[in-house]
């Protein structure tokens, strides 16, 4: 299946450094021939301004959370609706930054990614173990108990999600989970997905976690691999060319 690389601004940015990347990107991607999806999930208050720049471009934009709740009393938070006004095509849901500063559970990151169905958003799903929990053996039963919940929430939908294996300890720390290690994990979010969902080659699970411009092949490589999130390179113009540039080579 055609790789989905997704870049995380996370909460960095200004309208000038957003205009200079994207006018970076958008050049680069235009000189080559681009065979992956490619994708920019950005702060909510630029989003209007991605919308802008990337109009007619191959890049798609996304937000980095969306609201459990339709409208109303919810101070600080933006709607699925609000996102679809800016034709947001994905948002980021259950990023562990958000899990673990903000205290989301299982049952909270689930109902994010049916609002975001709803309103015909492709939530991105971020599942991953922490350290402690990969050390005492729990990762698999982690990762299957956070993807279970938005399966349970979306039933069938789950064709329709984007899922994310982004194991916290690899997260803007350097240290990336081998092409094994991921592998192994992807492999069981796989036949779980597949066990649920009952269209097409199902959900596209993308690896996320210190991927950069050299072990991007790599892991891009291995089967259930099918495509990647990426933080801190996605700020840099030629890291986030190099990792599209080795997506698209991998079919
Ligand atoms: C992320 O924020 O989703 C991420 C993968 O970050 P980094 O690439 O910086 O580890």
């Amino acid at each position: 299946m055609k790789k989905l690389i997704a870049g995380n601004w996370k909460m960095n940015g200004s309208l000038a450094a957003n205009e200079a990347l994207l006018v970076g990107i958008n050049a680069g991607l235009s000189a080559v021939e681009q065979c992956c999806d490619v994708a920019v999930c950005v702060p909510a208050i630029y989003i209007p301004q991605v919308q802008t720049q990337l109009a007619n471009s191959g890049v798609a934009w996304g937000a980095q959370d969306v609201s459990s709740h339709e409208s109303g009393a919810y101070t600080g938070e933006t709607s699925g609706a609000m996102l679809r006004e800016f034709a947001c095509r994905y948002v980021l849901v259950g990023h562990s930054e958000r899990r673990q500063y903000h205290g989301e559970s299982d049952v909270v990151v689930a109902a994010k990614a049916q609002r975001a169905l709803a309103f015909g958003i492709t939530p991105i799903v971020c599942v991953g173990e922490s350290l402690a929990e990969r050390e005492s053996g729990e990762t698999m039963a982690v990762v299957k108990r956070q993807l279970a919940a938005v399966i349970h929430a979306v039933g069938h939908c789950v064709s329709e999600v984007v899922v994310a294996y982004e194991p916290v300890w690899a997260i803007g720390t350097g240290r990336t989970a081998s092409p094994d290690q991921a592998q192994e994990v992807h492999a069981v979010l796989r036949a779980q997905l597949a066990a649920a969902s009952t269209r097409g080659q199902g959900p596209r699970i993308l690896y996320g976690g210190s991927m950069n411009a050299a072990n991007a092949a790599d892991l891009l490589g291995q089967p259930d691999i099918d495509g990647g999130l990426i933080g801190g390179a996605s700020l840099k113009v030629p890291d986030f060319l190099s990792i599209i540039a080795a997506a698209s080579v991998i079919r």
